[in-house]
């Protein structure tokens, strides 16, 4: 039985939190790529060579540097196989939240299988690092408008946010309907209700523009993140800071694709390890937890 869309409530966090903005990590590795053919094969993954624990390692020690806490979607297929990284994550203080086990786009899942999916990343994450997860993150930010039954599935199992709404026009992903790119309580028909982190868009030209994180990032100069970060933060809105490991390894191996995606998936590799250093001496970040307590304290 359809049932109708949840009605998504904007909120803006505690006064304390003007001018707070989030940082995020996606941890999976170089060839957790969404709909390129070459990676596809599942089979394949545990024969390929994986970056994903030292260049983790090497985002915490940066982050201790700073003396910041962040928030860490893991791939529960990476969980599964580095349970040591996710318990240094954890000891380092950082919030532990799902990516999902395989990276299927939810678009293409049916509800059974999105449960299933996000029950089984779940129960390694809480396995190695104790009860207590919160938040969601789709991989390649696929929930799509027609895909709300998703929130339901994570009010069922417990979480208290999604971070997977794109409100702009987007590959894989793109979510029409929000009023900004700022927190929203997402209130559902049954009565349940989630919070919402969606990505960070700037409004230019009557445009929702991304700059926030993975390639846009890479692309755009460090001066201008600042820039947008802060004109967001003046509206009451954090910029949400999204990278992957692979984001910062120029030295990772080339996956054949379309040049489109070669360009998004490639371009800046360089430059994103001092935007992001830049980003820490210039702004305040928090973890999507933290971010969502001031939130709450603000209905
Ligand atoms: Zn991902």
């Amino acid at each position: 039985m359809a049932k109708s869309r949840p009605e998504f409530i904007p909120i803006k966090a505690l006064p304390e939190l003007a001018g707070v903005h989030v940082l995020t990590f996606d941890i999976e590795d170089w060839f957790h790529l969404c709909e390129i053919k070459s990676v596809r094969n599942k089979t394949d993954w545990p024969g390929l060579t994986s970056l994903v624990v030292r260049e983790t390692l090497s985002i915490l020690e940066l982050l201790d540097r700073h003396g910041v806490r962040a928030t860490f979607f893991i791939l529960g297929w990476v969980a599964e196989r580095h349970a040591e990284l996710v318990r240094e994550i954890a000891m380092r203080g950082h919030e532990i939240a799902s990516h999902g086990y395989a990276h299927e786009l939810v678009y293409r899942m049916s509800r059974a299988d999105f449960r299933d999916d996000l029950q089984r990343s779940l129960d390694i994450l809480c396995d190695v690092a104790g009860n207590g997860i919160k938040g969601y993150r789709a991989p390649s930010f696929s929930i799509t408008n027609g895909c709300e039954w998703a929130f339901e599935v994570m009010a069922e199992m417990g979480l208290e946010y999604d971070a997977s709404l794109f409100p702009a026009a987007r590959g894989e992903g793109g979510y029409r309907g929000l009023e900004n790119a700022g927190a929203h309580a997402i209130q559902m028909s049954g009565g349940e209700r989630l919070f919402e982190i969606p990505m960070s868009v700037v409004r230019v030209a009557g445009l929702s523009i991304p700059f926030s994180g993975g390639g846009y990032l890479r692309l755009l100069p460090g001066n201008l993140l600042v820039y947008l970060s802060r004109r967001l933060g003046r509206q009451g809105i954090p910029a949400v800071v999204y990278l992957h490991p692979r984001d910062m390894t120029p030295h990772q191996p080339r996956v054949s694709m379309p040049w489109h995606r070669r360009f998004r998936s490639y371009v800046g590799l360089g430059s994103a390890r001092a935007k992001l250093e830049l980003l820490l001496r210039e702004l305040r970040f928090i973890a999507c937890e933290d971010y969502l307590w001031g939130c709450r304290g603000a209905l």
